[in-house]
């Protein structure tokens, strides 16, 4: 089987370079994606060397790779704000936002263990608690790098936008869905501890 020809996202100006990444493109979607393509590179020169792959939207700053899911100018916009914002940015910006993204995944899968058997250690609510609210705030404090990362990605896309309303509109279900995950553990705790306050 033939590799897929590597696509840059300068090769997204042209409409053979969309058709390369999306074989199946229609010709009112490849021209839309070109067009938005167009303006981000006018807007950012730079930009021109991001790989981009057929794949899970996402970016991947080790890569500096950006994956489209669909040919969609607005998600293209979204990951090319994160292009821009961690794969430019010095080292603090990128780890934190790494070290957020890890422990955020982390948290959630530790909140709910944790806060068991924090309740488990102790029959005092009053000493549980004081252990679960400082977890639900470095739980939160870890996932507010990533968060803010999401968040700034999706308004520098609208602001792009030549439609802001449904750019937003597409781009804020994926934004909740970031912000439920980071805050999933943070949730856990603070639940918990509400939870006591009931009798
Ligand atoms: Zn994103």
């Amino acid at each position: 089987m033939a590799d897929a020809p590597a696509v840059r996202f300068r090769d997204l100006v042209n409409l053979t370079g969309v058709q390369d990444l999306f074989p199946d493109v229609t010709a009112e979607q490849a021209e839309a994606l070109s067009a938005r393509a167009s303006n981000l590179l006018a807007d950012d020169p730079d930009l021109g060397d991001v790989h981009v792959v057929r794949g899970a939207d996402h970016y991947s700053h080790e890569a500096d790779t950006i994956g489209l899911d669909k040919p969609h100018p607005d998600i293209l916009s979204h990951e090319a704000g994160h292009a821009q914002g961690i794969g430019r940015a010095g080292g603090v910006y990128k780890n934190l936002v790494r070290l957020s993204n890890q422990s955020s995944r982390i948290n959630q899968l530790a909140a709910i263990p944790a806060s068991l058997s924090i309740r488990a250690l102790t029959d005092s609510t009053a000493v549980g608690n004081s252990v679960l609210a400082p977890l639900a705030g470095i739980s939160a404090l870890l996932a507010s790098p990533g968060l803010y990362e999401e968040t700034r990605a999706t308004v520098k896309a609208v602001g792009k936008s030549p439609d802001k309303m449904k750019t937003f509109g597409q781009l804020l279900p994926p934004l909740i869905e970031h912000y439920a995950h980071g805050l999933a553990a943070p949730a856990v705790y603070l639940g918990q501890i509400l939870a006591s306050k009931e009798d």
